[in-house]
């Protein structure tokens, strides 16, 4: 039998998750799902100067939203609380030192001469790494501390000197990795830095954490941002040292904006919450974000999680960078929307129509139905309906027209369609569809006028627009207090 696939999501959380984790998150989890494999999820959280309260709540929070589940680590459970499962905990880097799980992989190293206390202070590495860059050298620790013999560093240690803990690199060694998708990668140690492994505060740094973590926890492959590749040579003669077999390693695609820089999460975009606050559906963000670095076999570009498992495979993912391209978010977002069932639709558009001010959480069902029904073609996240469909909630002295609508309602002959089209409203209660269809027969015959110069006024009035979707719905919509009002309004200030 072969063995079990085993990945995992290792995210440091320091604050909401970037579009490129969940990127990352995803490929992890396609390729579990594909091969029957697990899922992991392991918080890495060593740097605790750059620890956000509240970020692991979101996190998870998010991945639940986005539909990646968590079959190991942690998680949230159905009624919302963060849990551990699996037996191979805890699975949150801070506890693990707690627990004292690095300790003896350290001193291991330290036994046999692979690792070393460092007792550098803060201001001699700076000035030395200052003093590298003038000379236009590569900074990196020039081995000071290598020399002092074992006994004398353990004695230091046991005075309670300040130290590192450093990995000893041999000096002159190829390290080489085959990366599932960029292929043989080979540095020499000589252009590598002797890493810090337990930080001055006793807690591992990264590097060390995680080979150890990967390691303990079954991980058969590392898929994650290609940021890390020039770690990974680290990582690999780590697991060397150890005596231990590396992972395959995956280094996905950068994630990269229009400029083709790194879309990065310091410049404040890019943030899974706010797309998920804009309406994207997480089927459409999903959808979009398999795209992102992969492609499939074939022209077809709006997948469901169940065929992206299906056809997801590493040998098409790309080797470049992967620009992030909101028009082409949306246009997948929009397609997984016109999936919907209007009736499943208008429940997601409603909050968005509460929170503009539209209408409250008592709107006529048949109206909500009705305004979905209008818009879907148009909408391509859940929040575009407050642009879309503001024209028939808004106050008068709300609205806009565009310049084209001004042209079309400022004639006389507008005002004079306007006060036959207000007649005709008057001559029922209410407007339902039936008299809706009627109304523009009735206005026609009334004012003699017809065609576009009957439409576009009358659109424009009320819409703002001379061009949109099916008028006669507006009007029931729009209902008749609410017509007569807006073309009063137009008639005496136009
Ligand atoms: N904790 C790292 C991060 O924040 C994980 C890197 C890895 O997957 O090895 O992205």
């Amino acid at each position: 039998m072969s063995k079990e696939i085993r990945v995992r999501f290792a995210p440091s959380p320091t604050g909401y998750l970037h579009i490129g984790g969940l990127r990352t998150a995803l490929f992890n989890y396609l390729y579990a799902r594909k091969n029957n494999g697990k899922m992991l999820l392991r918080i890495e959280d060593t740097d605790r100067t750059r620890y956000v309260e509240g970020a692991l709540e979101n996190l998870l929070e998010t991945l639940k939203w986005a539909g990646i589940e968590i079959d190991e680590g942690v998680k949230l459970s159905d009624d919302g609380k963060i849990i551990e499962v699996g037996d191979k905990g805890p699975y949150i880097q801070s506890q693990r030192v707690k627990e004292g799980i690095y300790n003896k992989y350290i001193e291991k190293l330290i036994e046999e001469d692979k690792a070393y206390p460092c007792f550098c202070s803060q201001e001699r590495l700076d000035n030395l790494r200052k003093q590298q860059k003038a000379d236009g050298l590569m900074p990196k620790y020039d081995g000071l501390c290598r020399s002092i013999p074992k006994e004398e560093a353990l004695e230091r240690i046991r005075n309670g000197e300040a130290h590192t803990i450093r990995l000893k690199l041999p000096a002159n060694e190829d390290i080489e990795f085959e990366d599932a998708i960029k292929g043989k990668i080979s540095i020499n140690t000589k252009d590598m830095d002797d890493q810090v492994l337990i930080k001055s505060d006793g807690f591992p740094t990264y590097h060390f954490a995680v080979i150890v973590d990967d390691h303990l926890m079954g991980i058969t492959h590392v898929i994650r941002g290609d940021e890390w590749i020039s770690s990974t040579p680290k990582h690999v003669y780590l697991y060397k040292a150890m005596g231990w077999d590396a992972p395959k390693f995956v280094h996905l695609p950068t994630v990269l904006n229009k400029d083709r820089k790194k879309y990065s999460k310091r410049n404040g975009d890019g943030m899974v919450e706010d797309f998920r606050e804009e309406g994207y559906l997480p089927e459409g963000l999903i959808n979009y974000l398999a795209l992102l670095g992969w492609a499939p076999d074939s022209e077809e570009e709006i997948f469901s999680i169940k065929d992206l498992i299906e056809q997801f495979d590493f040998d098409r993912i790309s080797k470049t960078g992967a620009v992030f391209d909101v028009e082409k978010l949306k246009w997948v977002d929009g397609h997984h929307i016109r999936n919907l069932s209007d009736e499943e639709l208008s429940k997601k558009i409603k909050p968005y129509c509460i929170k503009a001010g539209f209408f409250d959480e008592n709107y006529s069902n048949d109206k909500l139905l009705l305004l979905t029904d209008t818009w879907k073609s148009a909408i391509e996240k859940l929040s575009d309906i407050e642009t879309l469909a503001r024209s028939y909630y808004v106050d008068d002295k709300d609205m806009k027209w565009t310049d084209e609508a001004v042209e079309a309602i400022s004639t006389q002959k507008a005002k004079e369609l306007f006060d036959i089209f207000i007649k005709v409203v008057e001559s029922t209660d209410e407007i339902d569809m039936e008299f809706a269809k009627t109304i523009m027969k009735q206005v026609q015959k009334e004012s003699g006028i017809k065609g576009k110069d009957l439409w576009f006024p009358i659109r424009a009035a009320l819409t703002g627009n001379v061009h949109g979707p099916e008028l006669v719905n507006a009007f029931v919509i729009m209902g008749k207090e609410k017509m007569k009002e807006r073309l009063l309004y137009v008639k005496n200030n136009f």
